[in-house]
């Protein structure tokens, strides 16, 4: 307990020296966020100095090992230099697929050499990841997916990886460096075994994106064609063939982060935001008392979850669980905030809405329950889970 006040007071003074008066506000939108990657377009100076500084000390990724490009910090150190950072204000230095998502099934299944040579270029931001699982006959069934990864030989790579196929609702495929991707290296049945893990980049010839427009008006997602695309045979993570195993274990840290949507920004309660719009509807009122208890009961149940996880006591159910109830409560959150504005929040255009901010973020927030599964598949796999049901 000693030893982490005495990080906790370490931890706020370089936190106060260091962290630029610009990063101690909130992200706007998406494009606000710091993603990294070789192409990295930065919203300002700061936001490029926070990143590197903290990439650099390893604090974008604090509870990674130290030798893998993390912080090596224990989790009461981690769950510290976070409550810090809460304190100031001060942004998440680094948005990744590659640290919510595939860090930890690297971590879990790489071997030491994919350690070595992914895991800190993650920590630093210097790679850009995007997941290739769904594909337009694989969805929820995701182990339906055909997307064909053959053994090749050619005299100027040797062995080598040719796949060929298709991926659909690719985030940011377009912007992305390199794509962790579920590819069918075995028969289709049974369908969980032909599975593997393969890594490559997205600059490898017979890769293209093209983008999908959304009713949101933005394109944050592509669909994703690989035709005679030629992979070294070490970039598959985990064994040949049982490469389920890893999108599985990839899967519960997709849907953890997903979940911290129910947490809202920076967790200001519904009923303190819209004080004004509300005194005349004692309904809405109470929707939004309502919503911000719920808000409030997920924010303690995730602070356990996160607690039991980090223990190694998680119940099996329990990412789906958080993804599922997140999730509804985020676009509740959106749902209540259009209420509030009236008919005045649907302004799309004028720069007054900057630019229709408020509905294009209710747009996006339909997706929440799809994205990483769906609340139906989650309530599936509750059941199983929680209910014992076959199939669990
Ligand atoms: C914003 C966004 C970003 C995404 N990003 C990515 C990405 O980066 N990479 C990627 O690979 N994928 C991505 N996806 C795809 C996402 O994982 C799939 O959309 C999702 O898994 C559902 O698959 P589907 O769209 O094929 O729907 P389907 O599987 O066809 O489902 C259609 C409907 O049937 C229901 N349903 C299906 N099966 C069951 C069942 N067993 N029990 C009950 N109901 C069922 C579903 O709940 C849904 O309502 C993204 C999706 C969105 C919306």
């Amino acid at each position: 307990m000693a030893d982490t006040d005495d990080f906790r007071t370490e931890t706020r003074a370089w936190l106060e020296a260091n962290c630029p008066p610009e990063m101690r506000t909130a992200v706007v939108d998406e494009k606000d966020a710091c993603w990294g990657g070789r192409d990295a377009e930065f919203s300002s100076p700061a936001q490029k100095q926070w990143m590197d500084i903290m990439g650099a000390r390893g604090w974008t990724v604090p509870d990674w090992p130290a030798e893998y490009g993390g912080g090596g910090l224990s989790p009461a150190e981690t769950k510290a230099l976070r409550q810090e950072m809460a304190r100031i204000g001060a942004r998440n230095p680094l948005h990744s697929f590659g640290i919510s998502m595939l860090g930890p099934a690297l971590l879990k299944y790489g071997t030491e050499a994919q350690k070595k040579l992914y895991l800190p270029q993650i920590a630093r931001g210097e790679i850009r990841w995007c997941q290739g699982y769904s594909e337009p006959g694989a969805g929820s069934d995701l182990a339906s997916l055909a997307t064909k990864c053959e053994e090749a030989f050619d005299e100027e790579r040797g062995d080598h990886w040719l796949v060929n196929g298709q991926k659909v609702w690719t985030s940011y495929a377009d912007k992305a460096d390199w794509i962790f991707c579920l590819v069918r290296t075995g028969p289709m049945e049974p369908k969980h075994r032909g599975i593997s893990f393969l890594l490559f980049d997205m600059a490898t010839p017979g890769v293209t994106t093209k983008p999908i427009l959304l009713i949101s008006g933005n394109s944050p997602f592509c669909e994703t064609f690989f035709d005679d695309v030629r992979v070294p045979k070490d970039q598959v993570v985990g064994e040949v063939n049982k490469g389920w195993d890893v999108a599985k274990y990839l899967l519960g840290h997709e849907r953890e982060m997903i979940s911290n949507m129910g947490l809202g920004g920076n967790g200001e309660a519904l009923g303190t935001a819209f004080a004004d719009g509300l005194a005349d509807d004692p309904l809405l009122r109470a929707d939004v008392a309502r919503f911000d208890v719920d808000a409030l009961a997920f924010r303690a149940m995730s602070e356990r979850f996160m607690d039991e996880l980090k223990a190694g006591q998680a119940h099996p159910a329990q990412p789906s669980m958080m993804k599922y109830v997140g999730t509804e409560l985020n676009k509740t959150r959106h749902e209540l905030r259009m209420s509030a504005g009236g008919s005045a929040a649907l302004e799309w255009e004028s720069e007054a809405s900057r630019g229709g901010k408020a509905p294009r973020e209710w747009l996006r927030t339909k997706a929440n329950s799809i994205e990483g599964g769906t609340s139906e598949v989650q309530l599936g796999i509750i059941a199983k889970h929680i209910l014992q049901l076959p199939g669990a």
